[in-house]
């Protein structure tokens, strides 16, 4: 199945000159979906994963159904002030400016394997945020598995070496 298909190009989005590849097509497609998250599973498995781990919100759509499908946990990333109990934090850069990442204190243990994921790997920001607050909790980031991977932005140079891979180049 070309899942380029089920992704739709958004001139102009959010602001004049950028062009938003826009993924909710592929997720209201139900054999779209599954078979994206088949995929995932299929090639996201050399990755040693004790847990899944995703920032909100595209991130959670595709790191929870894949967690469901490996039977491992699954760890939710947010935004700061989201998450009720004791958390750990991270600042990251994004191209203009910084944005911060927490997760619980005891969503990860020390040596675990973590599986992060997300729907698009721009220019590597939040998969960095990610890394790097994975690490911080004591967790082993194993791998990263994208949906989409916008090549021409090299957010590659960010991963810091992770193993990573993705379903559709862009
Ligand atoms: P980065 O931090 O790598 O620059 O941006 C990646 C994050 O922004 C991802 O969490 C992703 O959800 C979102 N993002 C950036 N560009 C796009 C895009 O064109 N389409 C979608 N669906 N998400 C994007």
């Amino acid at each position: 199945m070309d899942l380029r298909k089920y992704i739709r190009d958004v001139p102009n989005f959010p602001k004049e000159g950028i062009v938003y590849f826009d993924i909710t097509p592929l997720l209201a497609d139900p054999a779209a979906f599954q078979y994206t998250i088949d995929m995932m599973a299929e090639k996201f498995s050399d990755y040693k994963a004790d847990k899944i781990a995703a920032a909100e919100a595209r991130g959670f759509i595709f790191g929870a159904p894949l967690a469901y499908k490996l039977g491992i946990g699954f760890v939710p990333i947010r935004k700061p002030g989201k998450l009720p109990y004791d958390t750990v934090s991270v600042s990251y850069d994004l191209e203009y400016g910084s944005d911060s990442l927490s997760m619980h204190v005891d969503a990860v243990s020390a040596g675990e394997d973590v599986l992060l994921i997300d729907d698009v790997l721009a220019t590597g920001g939040t998969a960095e945020g990610m890394i790097k607050l994975v690490e911080k909790a004591g967790g082993i980031v194993s791998g990263i598995g994208f949906l989409t991977e916008l090549g021409f932005l090299n957010g590659q140079s960010k991963l810091n070496g992770v193993p990573n891979c993705h379903l559709v180049t862009l």
